[in-house]
């Protein structure tokens, strides 16, 4: 029999209201025992669902939420403490719940049980997270999509098909006296084939969707004074970095997450890179070396009014080209006549390079659809079943490859057992990639980054 948890589930901040959640089969024991109804309460009788006015004994005024299980969040019997949103206050009710016998909650357990429960599926609670940690109205929109279970019913269809094939074959190689008709290769391979086209068209189209999900890393590098803190500032909307006509001053790394065209960037400005003796100023040039290794997306800021210098080259020679764009800054220093083109040897090399001033604004727009592109969330649409997480994606690769093989032995006239193996290593994937059978490494791996409460 499970314990009864509990956790604050709203924010660490004060606020209007915030809950406690009790979840388990010790819940309304426990809150029978730290709440007081106002008006009464006979609590064997509650079926469903009932909102009770009362007290948090000794620690504030409270509307308790009780739902008996199975209908619940959980599937578990659930109380849910509303008070006043005061940290300290919640603590204190959060600590007269463990008294009174639960156990404190450990990240994403409280989803957990849904799922163990069979409230919901794993890539519902995986959007479950993506909902509360959503930062775009796009990703918000794909996860309201996963939480209706659009990937699951689509993974569910090609599932069926390759299970119905993988029966049949079986069926006809092993009972060879009973009269089952054998599937002609041809109706074998179209049901392959349609797997494959289906995966191959997922996956494709999911590309974008986890950049735009779960956001991407960048680097602003570049030699001091190339304008990466003012892009920044200019980015977030606010003064973060110090931006000073110095050479050498931004030594440290600053990390924000902002905004550029539908993608979240994890932006780290790191120290100038220079040839420098410095102690400081080195231990920041290693850091902007780590954080370019580090980085989905590089963007290497020029100053397009001194033009590129030795500096630069020698930065650029240590790029990733598929995932960097040269930022050709302080273009408004430039006047129309005399304009200093992007040199030559940028734009053999690189396929991005854009002009911008982080001073007028001018060219963040290029900048924003350099860098779509790159992460190729350009045609992203949140409304349609997608492979939200790398989990599900590398899931789907594996389906995919095994419904090749299976495709391959049947080309090749391969015995049946040899594409029965490979169906059933596509139907592992899928069935791990939707979370029934999946073993428990991969629901640890799902509900690690989950906040506590949820
Ligand atoms: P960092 O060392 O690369 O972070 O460079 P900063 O952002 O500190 O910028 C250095 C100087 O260049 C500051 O005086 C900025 O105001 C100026 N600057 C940065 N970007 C531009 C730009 O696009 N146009 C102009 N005119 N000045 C810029």
């Amino acid at each position: 029999m499970p314990d009864t948890i509990a956790a604050i589930a709203t924010a660490n901040a004060p606020g209007g209201i915030g809950i406690v959640r009790v979840s388990g089969p010790g819940a309304f024991g426990i809150a029978k025992k730290i709440f007081r109804p106002k008006f009464g309460l006979d609590w064997e009788s509650i079926r469903g669902y009932r909102m009770v006015y009362g007290e948090v004994e000794g620690i504030d005024e409270a509307i308790c939420l009780l739902f008996r299980g199975p209908g619940s969040y959980t599937g578990e019997d659930v109380v849910e403490l509303q008070c006043h949103g005061g940290p300290l206050l919640l603590r204190q009710a959060l600590q007269a719940a463990l008294d009174a016998g639960a156990r404190m909650a450990g990240p994403g357990e409280f989803t957990r049980r849904a799922v163990l429960n069979g409230r919901i599926g794993l890539t519902q609670a995986e959007a479950v997270m993506r909902l509360i940690t959503a930062q775009s109205e796009q990703g918000l929109r794909a996860a309201r999509t996963a939480l209706g279970g659009a990937l699951s019913e689509k993974i569910a269809g090609v599932r069926e098909s390759l299970i119905a094939l993988a029966a049949h074959i079986g069926a006809w190689a092993d009972y060879p006296e009973e009269d089952i008709s054998p599937l002609s290769d041809r109706e074998a391979e179209d049901v392959l084939k349609g797997a494959e086209m289906a995966l191959r068209e997922l996956i494709e189209g999911s590309k974008g969707a986890q950049a735009v999900l779960e956001g991407v890393s960048a680097a602003l590098v570049g030699r001091p004074n190339a304008g990466k803190s003012s892009l920044l500032n200019r980015l977030t909307g606010y003064e973060r970095a110090i931006v000073t006509a110095m050479p050498g001053t931004t030594r440290d790394t600053v990390t924000e997450t902002v905004r550029l065209g539908n993608l979240t960037l994890r932006l780290t400005d790191t120290a100038g890179i220079r040839d420098t003796e410095h102690p400081v100023e080195k231990a920041g040039v290693e850091r902007s070396v780590e954080a370019m290794k580090n980085a989905d997306l590089v963007l290497v800021v020029a100053d397009a009014s001194e033009g590129l210098t030795r500096e630069d080259e020698g930065l650029l020679g240590q790029c990733d080209r598929e995932r960097t764009i040269v930022v050709w800054n302080k273009i408004d220093l430039i006047n129309t006549p005399r304009r200093y083109a992007p040199p030559p040897s940028i734009e053999g090399g690189f396929g991005y390079v854009v002009e911008t001033s982080a001073v007028t604004g001018e060219g963040l727009d290029d900048l924003a659809r350099a860098a779509e592109e790159i992460c190729q969330t350009e045609g992203f649409v949140p409304g349609e079943a997608m492979l939200a997480t790398q989990r599900q994606a590398q899931c789907a690769a594996g389906a995919l490859e095994a419904v090749r093989e299976a495709l391959f032995a049947m080309e090749n006239g391969f015995a049946p057992d040899a594409v029965s193996v490979c169906l059933e290593d596509a139907v592992q994937a899928l069935f791990a990639l939707t979370g029934e059978r999946a073993g428990d490494a991969v629901v640890e791996e799902v509900f690690r980054g989950f906040c506590v409460g949820k």
